[in-house]
């Protein structure tokens, strides 16, 4: 085995998915076939409808490919009970959308532990997950305000805090920016960019915004559920 085999973190051949109702089909990936690395931090471009988000949607396991080899962490996903995967959501993979979701009765606090609360973590660990996150994306001195007093750049940072605090293996990212003014949309990205730096979180973000593109390693093209292009990225100096 080579040693870029052994970092593998996510293999996908020949993956298809169709979305399903009753008597209608609607194929949307049409046999996408890629790998990630750990500590990648990749960019899935492409216009809208092209697959972007279905492809996040396999990547976080909230679907399944229907067609297709799924390898997460050298495991089959498809051999994978139901508590398996659901304790890989839970556990390895941190989702952030482009209306936040955060939770707006909460305080900023509140919304990062709660996800903790569904995890078996001790209540001390969980204080400590929590305030090592909000530190790490800058949002500390905010962690009693709720979401409606802060700002979107503000919103997505503890957005990103609560992904973090499950010390996942990947942070997928579905259009993070694409709410935000140009000033937020970097911070954001930094504050991605810095978690992947030091601490080796792996990155997946849809997005069509070409700052977002500076900030990655790779670059993978779709057009109609198919990889068009995919090339390394130049870095942000
Ligand atoms: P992107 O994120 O690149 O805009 P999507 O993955 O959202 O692309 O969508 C790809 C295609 O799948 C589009 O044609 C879209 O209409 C279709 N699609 C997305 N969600 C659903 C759904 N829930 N049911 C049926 N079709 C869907
Ligand atoms: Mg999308």
């Amino acid at each position: 085995m080579s040693e870029g085999f052994l970092n593998r973190l996510y293999t996908c051949q020949a993956l298809h998915y169709s979305y399903r109702e009753k008597d209608s089909s609607t194929p949307v990936l049409n046999g996408i076939d890629f790998h990630i690395s750990e500590g990648d931090f990749l960019c899935l471009t492409g216009p809208s409808g092209s697959g972007k988000s279905t492809l996040l949607n396999l990547l976080g396991m909230i679907e399944m490919p229907q067609e297709g080899e799924f390898i997460f962490k050298g495991r089959q996903v498809s051999e994978l009970s139901e508590k398996q995967i659901n304790e890989i959501r839970r556990y390895e993979i941190g989702f952030i959308f482009q209306d936040f979701q955060l939770i707006d009765v909460l305080s900023i606090e509140e919304n990062v532990e709660y996800f903790l609360t569904r995890q078996k973590i001790a209540s001390k660990e969980r204080k400590e997950r929590v305030e090592s996150a909000l530190l790490e994306v800058g949002m500390i001195d905010f962690r009693h305000k709720r979401p409606g007093e802060l700002s979107g750049g503000q919103k997505q940072r503890a957005a990103i805090a609560r992904a973090l605090a499950k010390r996942p293996s990947v942070i997928v990212a579905d259009e993070p920016t694409a709410s935000l003014d140009l000033a937020n949309g970097r911070q954001v990205m930094e504050t991605l960019a810095k978690l992947n730096e030091r601490h080796g979180v792996t990155v997946v973000i849809a997005s069509h915004d070409a700052m977002v593109l500076q900030y990655a390693h790779r670059e993978i093209k779709l057009l109609d559920g198919r990889i068009l292009q995919e090339k390394e990225a130049r870095h942000a100096v």
